[in-house]
């Protein structure tokens, strides 16, 4: 499968003052079209750091982060956001929906950021459908659960079709029931719609469902394991 997004010699430093946080040293990684991945490690390990440069959230201090094939380097900030709103689909650990729309307009929202125009209509309900959510279009975010909010994230992420979906933590501030239900919609997801997932996490139970597992520890990548689709 066609690579989607690679970090090459990726180095991140963080100034604090007269000291330097380096929380990324070295690393290079390659994601296919397709996988299940996680970023695994202790908190501190450089997960979300390494997330942030895929997404384009933020620029390597060192080495360099490849998307579809271009180096993110080349691309001005007006770009690099364009980038983000039609590419990458995010999943935050604390669902960063918007408190005042509702759930169709979360959704819907993304639609109009990634500059699509027709069609909006059908492809929310049908985003929001696929989640389980096809009943609850006109709640805001403090009318669902923890649970439900990140569903309509999840929504939010995947009616973009984008190339990747990088979910930083996405069970965090979930019970183990509602944070099960979550990875298993994107597990469904991946296998039935093809959906690239990129995640991290530092609970053992949640590293144990993806395909492949890559191990972070202080700033190094020390681990990429691959296991066969389960049939
Ligand atoms: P994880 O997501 O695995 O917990 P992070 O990528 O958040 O790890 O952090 C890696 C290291 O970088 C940690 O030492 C953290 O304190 C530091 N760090 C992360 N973000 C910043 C920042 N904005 N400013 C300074 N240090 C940071
Ligand atoms: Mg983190």
């Amino acid at each position: 499968m066609p690579v989607i997004c690679q970090l090459k010699s990726v180095r991140k430093d963080y100034p604090m003052g007269d000291l330097t946080v380096t929380a990324l040293r070295d690393v290079s990684v390659e994601i296919h079209a397709g996988e299940f991945t996680v970023f695994s490690g202790p908190s501190g390990s450089g997960k979300s750091t390494a997330l942030n440069l895929i997404g384009c959230l933020d620029r390597p201090s060192a080495g360099s982060v490849m998307l579809e094939g271009r180096d993110v380097a080349t691309l001005g900030d007006e770009a690099l956001g364009a980038v983000r709103a039609r590419r990458i689909g995010f999943i935050f650990q604390s669902f960063n929906l918007i408190p005042v729309l509702t759930a169709y307009e979360n959704v819907e929202l993304a639609l109009r950021l990634a500059g699509v125009k027709d069609g909006r209509d059908a492809r929310v309900k049908k985003a929001l459908n696929d989640v389980g959510l096809g009943e609850y279009l006109d709640r805001r975010p403090a009318q669902l659960s923890g649970g439900q909010q990140q569903r309509v994230a999840i929504a939010r992420a995947l009616v973009k079709q984008p190339a990747i979906v990088i979910a930083d933590e996405p069970t965090a501030n979930l019970d183990s029931t509602n944070g099960a239900a979550i990875l298993a919609i994107m597990k469904e997801m991946n296998t039935r719609a093809g959906v690239t997932f990129l995640f991290s996490t530092h609970d053992p139970d949640v590293v144990a469902q993806a395909r492949r597992i890559v191990t972070l520890h202080d700033g190094l990548l020390v681990n990429d394991t691959s296991r066969p689709r389960a049939s």
